[in-house]
Parts: C-alpha cells; sequence; structure tokens
C-alpha cells in the first residue's frame, strides 16, 4: 500500500482513515465513509483499484466531470475508462472489449447504468474488485441531491454477493447517514466517520455596508486566487458577475436559469483554471472539481449551516490555507424569511426558521466560528481558541457593551415587551415617525438617550443580545 501510495500517487503518507479505508476494502470488506470535502476519498477507491486483480467500478453522479476524472486517473498511471450516454455504440463496444481482456483497472459510470437492461449481467462477466460509490448521499431523499437512479445500486450486493461495496459521502447529518448504509444494503460495513473540522479553513464575518466594494477589496487581496463567489438569487449572480467583469476580474456566472451548454462551458472553465471567480447560486455544487479553490465568498446570508458548511468545504481541498468569508446583512434575514413563509408545511416552516436562527447566530454572535459549525453538526470541538476565524483571532474588536445593553433592555422593558427591533431601536434613538407617537412612545424616558449612535450600531447590539441568548426573538 504505502509503496503504491508512494510511487502511483507521489503522495508520502496517508491521509487520516485513508489506510484503514484500504485495508478493509483489500479484505473484501464493506465501507461506510464520512469524510467532509478534501479528506481524499478519491484515493481510498483509486489505490484499491491499483492493488487489487479485476475491475473496479465507481458510482459517481455527473457524467460531466467523468472525462476529466479518467484523463486524472490515466495521467496518475491508472488504466482507466468510462462508461455513460455521452458514448456512441462504438465506444461503448469498446469500453467492454477492454474489461473482458482485463484491462481496466478503474471504471467510472452513471447510476443510471444500473437500470439499464442487461448491465448487471454484462458486469457479471467480467472479474470485478470493488464497487465504489461516491457521493453516496445521493441515495437518500433527506439529502440534498437526491438522485433517483441512485436507488438502483441497492442491486449491487444482491448480484455480487462477494464483490466488496465501498459508499463514501461528505454529508454530516446521521439521517442521511443511516439511510445510505440500509438502501445499499451494506454488510456489517467497516464505519469511518472522519471529523468535519476544516483546520485550513478561515472563516471570517463581515457586515455587509457595501457588498460589491467589499468583494473587490477582498479580491485586491487575493490576487489571481480561484474562488467562488454565492448569491442567493439568479438577478444577484448576474449583476455581481457583470459588475466584476467591467472591475476588470475574471469572472462567470452560474446558475440553474442558464442553459445546459453554458453552465458546462463555464463550470469546466473554472475547473480548469481558466477563469478567476465563479459567481454562483447553490445550483453551482458537486461539480466543482478543483482542489485548489482559495475561498468561498458568500454575498448573501445562506439559509442555514448545513448549507453554509458544504459551500464553504469546497475552499481548501487541497489542505492549503483557504479563506470563507461571510457578508453578513440584516435585510438579508427578512429576504430568507420571505422564502420560509412559501413553505406548504408548519412543521417544516418551524424547522427552517430554526435553522435560520442558528445562521444569525453563528454570523452575528462573538463565539469560534468553528466551534458553531461543528456544533451544528453534533461535534464538540475541544481546543479553546481555533485560532483561525476572525473571533479566534481577534479581528473581531472586543468592546464592552454594558452600559449601552443596558438601555436597548430598558427600552424593550418600557416599550412592553412586545414589539420587534426596527420599533425598539427607533425608540430608542428618538426616532420621529408615526408609529411611535401612536404608542406614546416619545413620552418614555428612554425615548431617544441613544441618539449619540445610529440605528444601525443598536440593531448591532441587539444582534449580539439575541446571539447570546440574553434577548429572546418570540413569533413573528
Ligand atoms: P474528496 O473527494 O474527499 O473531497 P479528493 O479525493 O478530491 O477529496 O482529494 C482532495 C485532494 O487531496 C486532492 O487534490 C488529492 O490529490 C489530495 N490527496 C488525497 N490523498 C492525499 C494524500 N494521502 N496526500 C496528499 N494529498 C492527498
Ligand atoms: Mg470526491
Amino acid at each position: 500500500m504505502e509503496k503504491a501510495l508512494h510511487d502511483v500517487f507521489g503522495f508520502t503518507s496517508f491521509r487520516p482513515f485513508q489506510k484503514s479505508i484500504i485495508e478493509s476494502i483489500v479484505k473484501g470488506r464493506d465501507v461506510f465513509t464520512v469524510m467532509p470535502t478534501g479528506g481524499g476519498k478519491s484515493l481510498c477507491y483509486q489505490l484499491p483499484a491499483k492493488l487489487m486483480p479485476g475491475t473496479t467500478v465507481v458510482i459517481s453522479p455527473l457524467i460531466s466531470l467523468m472525462k476529466d476524472q479518467v484523463d486524472a486517473a490515466r495521467a496518475t498511471g491508472i488504466a482507466a475508462c468510462y462508461l455513460n450516454s455521452s458514448l456512441t455504440v462504438q465506444e461503448t463496444r469498446q469500453v467492454f472489449y477492454q474489461l473482458y481482456h482485463g484491462q481496466i483497472e478503474l471504471l467510472y459510470t452513471s447510476p443510471e447504468r444500473f437500470s439499464m437492461q442487461g448491465f448487471l449481467s454484462d458486469l457479471a462477466n467480467i472479474p470485478l474488485s470493488l464497487f465504489a460509490i461516491d457521493e453516496a448521499h445521493c441515495i437518500s431523499a433527506w439529502g440534498h441531491d437526491f438522485r433517483p437512479a441512485y436507488l438502483n445500486l441497492a442491486n449491487i450486493v444482491r448480484f455480487f454477493p462477494d464483490i466488496p461495496v465501498a459508499a463514501f459521502t461528505a454529508t454530516a447529518t446521521t439521517k442521511v447517514q443511516d439511510d445510505i448504509i440500509t438502501r445499499l444494503g451494506l454488510r456489517d460495513p467497516h464505519t469511518v466517520k472522519a471529523s468535519f473540522n476544516r483546520p485550513n479553513l478561515f472563516y471570517h464575518v463581515e457586515p455587509k455596508t457595501n457588498g460589491q466594494k467589499q468583494i473587490i477589496q477582498f479580491l485586491n487581496n487575493h490576487p489571481n486566487q480561484p474562488g467562488i463567489i454565492y448569491c442567493t438569487t439568479r438577478d444577484s449572480v448576474d449583476k455581481l458577475a457583470g459588475y466584476l467583469v467591467e472591475q476588470g476580474v475574471c469572472a462567470l456566472p452560474y446558475h440553474a436559469g442558464m442553459d445546459t451548454y453554458s453552465r458546462a462551458k463555464n463550470q469546466n472553465a473554472f475547473n480548469r483554471d481558466e477563469v478567476q471567480v465563479m459567481v454562483a447560486t447553490i445550483a453551482f455544487g458537486m461539480g466543482i472539481d478543483k482542489s485548489n479553490v482559495r475561498f468561498v465568498i458568500h454575498a448573501d446570508l445562506p439559509k442555514n449551516l448545513e448549507n453554509y458548511y458544504q459551500e464553504t468545504g469546497r475552499a481548501g481541498r487541497d489542505g492549503e490555507p483557504a479563506t470563507c468569508l461571510l457578508l453578513f446583512s440584516r435585510g438579508d434575514i427578512s429576504k430568507i424569511n420571505y422564502f420560509i413563509q412559501q413553505i406548504p408545511d408548519e412543521q417544516k416552516q418551524a424547522t427552517a426558521r430554526e435553522k435560520l436562527k442558528l445562521t444569525v447566530r453563528y454570523a452575528t454572535g462573538s463565539v469560534c466560528r468553528r466551534r458553531q459549525l461543528l456544533a451544528y453538526f453534533g461535534e464538540q470541538y475541544p481546543t479553546e481558541n481555533c485560532s483561525n476565524c476572525d473571533i479566534c483571532r481577534g479581528i473581531q474588536k472586543q468592546v464592552d457593551i454594558t452600559g449601552d445593553a443596558k438601555s436597548l433592555l430598558t427600552t424593550v422593558v418600557e416599550t412592553g415587551q412586545r414589539f420587534g427591533v426596527v420599533h425598539v431601536v427607533d425608540v430608542l434613538y428618538g426616532a420621529n415617525n408615526k408609529r411611535v407617537k401612536q404608542f406614546g412612545h416619545h413620552q418614555l424616558e428612554i425615548y431617544g438617550t441613544g441618539s449619540n449612535n445610529s440605528k444601525r450600531y443598536w440593531r448591532s447590539i441587539c444582534d449580539e443580545l439575541m446571539a447570546q441568548d440574553l434577548l429572546v426573538h418570540e413569533g413573528d
């Protein structure tokens, strides 16, 4: 194993868990691996493909990536090829010829193949070493990338009782994890769950004052580094991409409103380092096969921390330092809330609201970002100071706000604990509007005592008090 790691892949040592996973596979045992993006999952099936007699079949969801994946494997010195709907009849025949003659170590194929008449029996005539199921969470309807074709993979263990099956995913929720094992019918799998901590990622939150300017400033500080900028809507993607190009940045858009061809073209340009910045909606996801993404910027607030973790996870897969910047604006909360209101199921609405709250807390509280992210997945971060987020590095200035906190809490109490942030801040600031007068709040002793600070300042005090659970937001 070590020799192959060195001679074939050119690596000096295994990453955590890779060795034990490969050992199990080589012994013929099923494996279930949960490992964050960048953990090095591909090696866990590519190395066995090299070591074991017979062909390793990799099931991977994106046809658009298969050619690149095969090219990369070949460049490494692995006899690899792929089977999918993009091949001609002639090419397909050629691949099967090579398979029958034991010339292929690694075969990439799509889940759809497994629903095709005769495919399983065709495979049965070929000496196989392993089935590796990449992005295995696609089999679960609970996951974010459910692909019904993955359900066909349940037949593998029935058809090939003697071939080990290894499933890989970067999905964090235990519900999806359990679902994968059950649906694939894995047999007492060697299960590995790596920590979700990504030590090389620097988490940073900045208040969004002027998003475009802030992004340009960031790009000036990270010249020529490849990165992704996520926006919520297609419209904002187009606008921002256009603006960046105007400013001389090499940027392209990506969203589901574009035609398939343009999307694939832009995605490939990014994967092949032909463009620096990809401005995208969350539609830009699994297709990112690029290990040197140096930053992920969220120009808008993500709707929950699970999404945020997945999206930021696309940075720094090579293990080198990378930055995750979130531009936070309170205005984004109401935009997400609007979408949440459209969810028909009340229970789901409540869950979405709860998740949004945690995202806001992540962005506004003065608690280690890494600790918060890991806590979201039920993982306790053991170190006091992670030294790689803005909080732990002391980039966020710590100030004593006891006095202002008291003023704000007093305003909340004096107005009867039933008004929203906007009104409370108006009263404290001394706004001279109809609503304040209507409730007689201009006659309160606290009225106007906060006029020496901006409303924006008072809102940020509010955010902090809520993040620290000193102030609780109830109902709508
Ligand atoms: P994942 O699929 O888990 O997101 P990849 O398999 O794409 O991760 O690997 C991420 C990066 O780490 C790739 O650039 C890969 O070459 C590199 N890598 C994997 N294993 C090792 C190793 N043992 N030593 C050094 N680099 C590695
Ligand atoms: Mg992968």
